[in-house]
């Protein structure tokens, strides 16, 4: 399995508000996933419509979009094995009523329009590519080691 894949995860504008950005980056980091991007940064209408295009039609797309809009989010790209698919698994489910204590919608959230976290979903092939692509320019994203990279891999 690669060790390199790449995923994309963003801290919404509520988890922003509610001091969750250092919370969540730990989670991360202590996972032993490496952190190769990182942006404070606020989502225009233009941006918003096209991260989430495949909800257009459903009836809280207005809603989403004025929310994702509403203040700044902190926007990421983590590395590690099979990072698309164990970052979703501490994310929890889509509505933070069904996601599991242990996840980060299941310990910090209530509810389905204020669920904290965006992540790749890696039943969508493709998608984190996609979206490291939408938010991230290639020489933002660094290339470095992790000094216990040894410790974390066979
Ligand atoms: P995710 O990949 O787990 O974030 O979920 P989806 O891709 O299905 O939906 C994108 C985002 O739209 C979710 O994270 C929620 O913020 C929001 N959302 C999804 N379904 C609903 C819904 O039924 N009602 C409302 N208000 N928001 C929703
Ligand atoms: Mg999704």
């Amino acid at each position: 399995m690669s060790e390199d894949e790449r995923t994309f995860v963003m801290v919404k504008p509520d988890g922003v508000q509610r001091g969750l950005i250092g919370e969540i980056v730990s989670r991360f980091e202590e996972r032993g996933l490496k952190l190769v991007g990182g942006k404070f940064m606020q989502i225009d209408d233009d941006l918003a419509h096209e991260h989430y295009g495949e909800h257009e039609d459903k009836p809280f797309f207005d809603d989403l979009v004025e929310f994702i809009t509403s203040g700044p989010v902190f926007a990421m790209v983590w590395e590690g094995a099979d990072a698309t698919r164990q970052v979703r698994s501490m994310v929890g489910e889509t509505d933070p009523a069904e996601s599991a204590p242990g996840t980060i919608r299941g310990d910090f959230g209530l509810d389905l329009g204020r669920n904290v976290i965006h992540a790749s979903d890696h039943e969508d092939e493709g998608a984190n590519e996609r979206e490291i692509d939408l938010f991230f320019d290639e020489e933002e994203l660094l290339d470095y080691e992790r000094i216990d990279a040894a410790w974390l891999y066979e």
